[in-house]
């Protein structure tokens, strides 16, 4: 037991007071809901969040922005090999989690573009590139206290991490999400083409040789379909608490 149980989870509670678990692993497919889960679970451990997506969806903004072609495994593993790529607090109020830079560049819109989410699966899959990251990532992950998400985390990046949740939901509903938030931001956006986009970029991510998207052997599988974010929230939460001290 420890002292966080009586004042409920509320509170932002320091790390050092408490046992929860250090390093905690998010994994699912596209637009599951877990890099929402993540920094709400982040915010309320007093942990970093750190989203490994965006770190294959800069590798590939800079391919497009270079010109160079995304099925040149050489070029592009090079490319992933030199960049460097920085995740730090946002520097503006403009509804950003974070700051997103390529060699100084702050592209955390620019990786958010259909073009980068129709050609981040191609990237994604090329060995080379999958080390590079990797290698970042579980320095990251391995000095503990953070929340680190993805689709190989709790299998390959960090396969010692204390807690791994697999989040999902169908690609239907997936889409749906996906096509709201697009509408939302005023784009015109077609739900069938999301859809589409969403099918393909499932079937390379789990059809892959390296790192497949899929669940560890020791995952909780959580299907959020008809779940809101805070019931989610919430079950995660208990099941953190379960795992402490
Ligand atoms: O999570 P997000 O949709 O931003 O990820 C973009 C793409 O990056 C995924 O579709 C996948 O191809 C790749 N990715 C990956 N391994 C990770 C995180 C993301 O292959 N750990």
């Amino acid at each position: 037991m420890n002292s966080n149980d009586q004042g409920g989870w509320t509170e932002r509670i320091p790390w050092v007071l408490t046992d929860y678990p250090s390093i905690i692993a998010i994994d699912g497919p596209a637009a599951s809901g877990k890099s929402t889960l993540a920094e709400r679970l982040a915010r309320r451990l007093d942990f970093l969040y750190f989203d490994t997506g965006v770190m294959y969806r800069a590798v590939t903004w800079l391919a497009l922005d270079q010109g160079i072609s995304v099925d040149d495994e050489r070029a592009v593993t090079r490319l992933s090999q030199k960049a460097q790529i920085d995740v730090q607090p946002p520097s503006r109020k403009d509804g950003r989690v974070y700051d997103v830079l390529v060699d100084g560049e702050d592209i955390t819109w620019e990786i958010r573009r259909p073009e980068v989410d129709a050609n981040v699966s191609v990237v994604s899959a090329f060995r080379g590139v999958r080390e590079a990251m990797t290698t970042q990532q579980r320095r990251i992950g391995q000095r503990g206290q953070v929340v680190m998400v993805g689709r190989d985390i709790g299998t390959v990046v960090l396969p010692d991490a204390d807690l791994k949740i697999y989040l999902d939901a169908s690609v239907e509903e997936r889409a749906h999400r996906r096509w709201k938030e697009r509408l939302a931001l005023g784009e015109d956006a077609s739900f069938e083409a999301i859809l589409e986009a969403m099918r393909r970029r499932d079937q390379i991510d789990s059809t892959r040789d390296v790192a497949p998207l899929r669940p560890a052997e020791d995952a909780v599988i959580i299907e959020s379909d008809t779940l809101s974010i805070e019931k989610v929230l919430e079950a995660t939460l208990d099941l953190v608490r379960s795992k402490s001290q």
